[in-house]
């Protein structure tokens, strides 16, 4: 980062960045793509400019953009969503064509369709290649838009063994975070046509998000992209181990069905810990849990998460159920 090549990012001339932009647009098998501070800031972007003021956006109720993005969509784009069912945020081509609205004055336009991949709620839930192709085909039977909120679709394409660009196929948009399992201070990547990008580039800056020599944390994001993908593997090795030894601790559950990346959610609601008591405790031995929702805590492994922070995280736990 010290080192890198850097240059007027809002004139298209930070050569690190365009170097960040190019191997995004490669991996996702797409023309283009754009340089942007957040993940977040990528779906306000892509939701922007795919959407018009009255349009609706059909995605999974356990979606990032829903319960995580503050009133983003109606605020930014002024789009309402539609929740679709399905396990562990991941759904079918028939849910999308059951939330398609009818042609008429009194409803919302039907205008994209979004996918999370992994789907954070569920438990980094990862979308088989088949599911993906399946929401892609309903929404080209209605000529609707598709984005993919790819926040941890490294993780995905470790978990399946599916090149990235095979998981992308058919979306018309997809980013990438840098900041999450790869290990980058910040920085995310959206990736999409020549037209698309364009229009994102616009959108960015009308948002304020257009930067100067932007090199500087680009550059961690070219060596996260070469170095840190496949260990991603090690970070789901990590998970599944913790959780193995977490579902031995008295009165703690695993929430989720199976661990298939880097996020493990467990319930701890049967030691009679109070969540917030169990998270400050917890935090007293050096590790710290989200409080996720009701008794629910989610740990997450990451490029900063050694064996011996995972041997750390279930003693703390151990210690911590012990002790009450
Ligand atoms: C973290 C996250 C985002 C937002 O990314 P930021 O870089 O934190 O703004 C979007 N979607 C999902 C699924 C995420 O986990």
């Amino acid at each position: 980062m010290a080192e890198a090549e850097v240059g007027d990012e809002q004139r298209g001339e930070d050569p690190t960045v365009r170097e960040l932009e190019e191997t995004v647009a490669s991996l996702t098998g797409n023309e283009a793509a754009v340089f942007l501070p957040s993940g977040t800031m990528c779906n306000i972007v892509a939701l922007f400019v795919q959407c018009q003021p009255g349009d609706e956006v059909i995605l999974h109720g356990d979606s990032h953009v829903g319960y995580s993005e503050n009133a983003g969509p109606a605020v930014h784009s002024r789009v309402s969503l539609a929740d679709v069912p399905g396990e562990r945020g991941i759904f079918d081509g028939d849910a999308v064509r059951a939330a398609i609205q009818p042609v008429g004055r009194q409803k919302a336009r039907s205008r994209l369709v979004m996918v999370e991949n992994t789907n954070a709620r569920g438990g980094g839930a990862v979308w088989s290649r088949a599911a993906l192709a399946d929401v892609c085909d309903a929404a080209a039977e209605s000529g609707l838009a598709t984005h993919m909120d790819g926040a941890r679709l490294m993780n995905a394409a470790v978990a399946t063994g599916e090149p990235c660009e095979r998981l992308c196929k058919g979306f018309d948009s997809v980013f990438v975070d840098l900041s999450k399992g790869l290990g980058c201070p910040m920085g995310a990547v959206l990736a999409g046509s020549e037209g698309l990008v364009e229009e994102a580039r616009w959108a960015k800056h009308l948002f304020g998000g257009a930067l100067r020599q932007a090199g500087i944390v680009a550059a961690a994001g070219v060596h996260a992209l070469r170095h840190h993908v496949d260990r991603l593997a090690e970070d789901h090795e990590r998970a599944a181990r913790l959780a193995g030894e977490l579902a031995g601790v008295p009165g703690v559950s695993i929430a989720q069905p199976t661990i298939d990346t880097n996020i493990v959610l467990f319930d701890v609601g049967a030691t009679a810990l109070a969540p917030e008591v169990f998270v400050e405790r917890a935090l007293g031995h050096g590790v710290r849990f989200l409080h996720f929702h009701g008794s629910t805590m989610r740990a997450v492994t990451h490029l900063g998460i050694p064996d011996d922070g995972i041997t750390r995280a279930i003693d703390a736990v151990r210690d911590v159920v012990r002790d009450h």
